[in-house]
């Protein structure tokens, strides 16, 4: 990638991950002028295992962007709920009125789709251009990098890392990793995902082309010993996690992620917005981390479509204020999925088999339940 001739922009986007990649696209059709850097050479951007269950709201956000048409996903349908003992819950999208909860893609795949998105509209981005600092300087912020000064009127910063002795950023170790990789599951329906819930931490199986990607949630100690296992003897205590419902083979691509909670109280600063990863970190439970970024990049855009100066204080104390509640909210749930489900003893498990249970019977609160997963608070 060359480098623009300019040396200035009314946005600069720092990352071009999924979130920042998705700023950028919106900008461009606001007609605002946005420049993305990133760190890694072009070859390793898409160099990401994940893969994410997009959301209903994140889908149609890719649809608008004419993402969606490029991208291959799997539809998710029929969600399946439960936790070991009592207590289970079956979603089926065509009764809630939807025609689908949302899809799964490859993370590589959306990154993929999102360059070549980015390269026809001409959106500059710079690739091994990692931004070392940023200054505000009231009417616009000074960015350094190893290739020269930049200038931009905002700075959205989508790094991705969340460091946790960063200034208002609450954290949190679960003091556990997540496996992720590959399997084929017999018995189950094709655009069925499963979420259960183990005393050991969460697993979820989520469709992808026929086969299903399982993000398995262990202690740490356990998940080095888990993934250290010979293919056989892993698929055994997989399928122990999933209350042995289901039979699972040809497992491949197997990878750990250490799962953290790191949120910063204020996503905005002088000329500065944080979004994806570098405003809050979640535990993948519930899906939710990619999902809240695309809720908090369409805010901002809906902001900015009015804004003369897009950094300006008054603009991003309104993104904040409007954001709050979403992000509470999404925090929280995520937090207390990945914690409420632990305890395996005394009237948890119960009570947590009750809430389980109402919510199957209960269709409008069942409703209420899935808007919130596929659109967050409104
Ligand atoms: C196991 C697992 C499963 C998940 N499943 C889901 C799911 O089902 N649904 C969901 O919604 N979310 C899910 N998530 C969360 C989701 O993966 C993240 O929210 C999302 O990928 C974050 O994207 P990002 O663009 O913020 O950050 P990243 O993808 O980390 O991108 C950051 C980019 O910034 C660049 N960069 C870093 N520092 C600099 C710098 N100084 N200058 C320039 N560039 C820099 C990096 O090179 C990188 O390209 C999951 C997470 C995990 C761990």
């Amino acid at each position: 990638m060359t480098p623009p001739p300019s040396s200035s922009s009314e946005v600069a986007v720092v990352g071009a991950g999924p979130v920042g990649l998705t700023l950028a696209l919106w900008l461009h059709e606001l007609g605002r002028d946005a420049m993305v850097f990133d760190a890694r050479p072009r070859a390793r951007l898409t160099d990401d295992a994940r893969v994410l269950a997009l959301s209903l709201g994140t889908w149609r956000q890719f649809e608008r962007l004419q993402i969606a048409e490029r991208l291959p996903a799997t539809p998710i349908r029929t969600i399946h709920v439960s936790q070991r003992g009592f207590g289970r819950v079956r979603l089926e999208a065509h009764t809630l009125g939807v025609p689908l909860f949302g899809a799964v893609v490859r993370a590589s795949d959306l990154i993929t789709a999102l360059l070549e998105a980015a390269q026809t509209r001409g959106i500059a981005v710079l690739d091994e251009t990692p931004v070392e600092s940023a200054e505000a300087q009231s009417e616009r912020i000074a960015l350094r990098t190893p290739k020269g000064a930049f200038h931009a009127r905002l700075c959205a910063r989508a790094e991705g890392r969340l460091p946790a002795e960063a200034e208002g950023v609450v954290s949190h170790d679960y003091g556990q990793s997540a496996l992720i990789g590959w399997v084929h599951a017999e018995g189950l329906a094709p655009e069925s995902a499963v979420e259960r819930f183990t005393p050991q931490g969460p697993a979820a199986l989520l469709p992808d082309h026929g086969q299903w990607t399982f993000v398995h949630v262990l202690p740490h100690g356990e998940a080095g010993q888990a993934a250290a296992l010979p293919d056989a003897a892993y698929l055994e205590r997989l399928e122990r996690a999933f209350g042995n419902r289901w039979r699972l083979g040809g497992i491949h691509g197997r990878a750990a992620y250490p799962l953290v909670l790191r949120w910063r109280r204020r996503p905005v600063a002088e000329r500065t917005v944080w979004l994806g990863n570098a405003a809050q970190t979640l535990h993948p439970v519930a899906g939710q981390g990619f999902n809240l970024a695309a809720r908090d990049v369409g805010t901002l855009v809906e902001l900015l479509r009015e804004a003369d100066d897009p950094g300006s204080a008054w603009t991003l104390e309104r993104y904040a204020r409007r954001r709050a509640p979403d992000r509470r909210l999404t925090i929280g749930l995520t937090d207390g999925f990945a914690r409420g489900f632990l305890p395996r003893e005394g009237l948890i498990p119960l009570a947590r088999g009750a809430a389980l249970f109402a919510l199957d019977a209960c269709l409008p609160l069942k409703a209420r339940f899935a808007q919130q997963m596929m659109f967050g608070w409104r």
